[in-house]
């Protein structure tokens, strides 16, 4: 895989400067025949870097099927963390785009998951000062096998992150419900107390949106569409109510943003690299409020287990734990 230190960034601003690695992205977690596989070596050398082990995590997580534009994103939160010091942080007009992206069709896709191996350290308004870690998840979903190794990779990323996106292409379907209602009940069953709301938040995030004038685009419209898509009606069939019920009852805190669609230079130029001049406005103007409801201190929401706020240090230990549950 030799896709890392082409795109990867140069990072000189948190790592000592004894050790100038190139950061980039780690994968964590792969599907090999259905057998799940962490890379414990990989995931220690991230988590237990000395200045961040020790502080709570926030782990943001961008989950759902292959190219759907999340690493994109992810790539517009690195620019974000990196960036977070300076009035813009959106990028100059004709600066490639970089992190977890690569070009090149030759790389096959993985079931899995993968972390950026810089970890952010951030402090909070109220002083406290947190590491926030940045996952990328990659599932398929085009068979029943792959499902089931999506689901565990969801189940997974889900279990272990503060927020999970849920990135869906174009409108919430029911078969999307479905697959979360599957994906969450993984984790449930998986994790062992039985709290209340197992998980943290989870945020739908639709891409290239079509019906601006019906709910507008971003959180507002979001959740006023989310709400009616998650409304379990009397004349509903039994099926339908009952997913509706389990998502609500499987996250303390849902929402939904509606994106617009980037523009046909990001959606079909095989030569674009992510620079803002080939991104329609409507797009750019929606990311510019997207990044920092995920990432603005204000906003970080520490990773809790059991009611338990969580070190980087223990987050490895429960990466150990929860993926020998999908080892059996
Ligand atoms: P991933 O597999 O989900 O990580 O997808 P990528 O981030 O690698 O993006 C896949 C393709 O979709 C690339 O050609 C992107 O330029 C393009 N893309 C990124 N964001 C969007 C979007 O919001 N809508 C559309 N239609 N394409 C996008
Ligand atoms: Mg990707």
């Amino acid at each position: 895989t030799g896709h890392f230190g082409e795109k990867a960034e140069n990072n000189t601003k948190s790592t000592p400067v004894e050790e100038k690695k190139v950061a980039g992205p780690i994968q964590i977690v792969q599907a090999n025949e259905h057998n799940f596989e962490l890379n414990a070596t990989a995931l220690e050398e991230v988590l237990l870097q000395k200045h961040v082990k020790d502080l709570n995590v926030v782990v943001v997580s961008v989950a759902g099927a292959f190219r759907k534009g999340k690493s994109f994103l992810l790539d517009f939160m690195l620019r974000y963390m990196h960036n977070r010091d300076k009035d813009s942080w959106i990028g100059g007009n004709d600066e490639p785009l970089t992190g977890f992206t690569w070009r090149g069709g030759c790389e096959r896709e993985t079931t899995g998951i993968q972390v950026w191996s810089e970890v952010f350290v951030v402090e909070k308004p109220d002083g406290d000062k947190v590491a926030v870690l940045l996952v990328d998840t990659q599932g398929a979903f085009d068979s029943q096998s792959t499902i089931k190794d999506s689901a565990t990779v969801f189940a997974l990323s889900t279990m272990t992150s503060s927020v999970q996106v849920y990135n869906l292409s174009s409108n919430i379907q029911e078969d999307d419900l479905q697959h979360l209602q599957l994906f969450t009940e993984y984790g449930r069953l998986a994790m062992e107390e039985v709290s209340e709301k197992p998980f943290q938040s989870l945020m739908f995030l639709i891409r290239d949106w079509c019906f601006p004038y019906e709910f507008c685009y971003g959180m507002k419209g979001g959740n006023e569409f989310l709400d009616k898509r998650l409304q379990v009606k009397h004349n509903q069939h039994e099926e339908l109510q009952n997913v509706r019920n389990h998502i609500q009852h499987c996250f303390s805190n849902i929402n939904c943003f509606l994106l617009p669609h980037p523009g046909l230079k990001v959606a079909t130029n095989p030569k674009f690299d992510g620079r803002l001049r080939d991104i329609d406005e409507d797009f750019k103007k929606e990311l510019a409020q997207l990044v920092p409801l995920l990432l603005a201190p204000s906003q970080l929401v520490e990773k809790e287990i059991g009611g338990n706020k969580v070190t980087c240090k223990d987050l490895l230990e429960y990466f150990k734990a929860y993926i020998k549950i999908y080892q059996g």
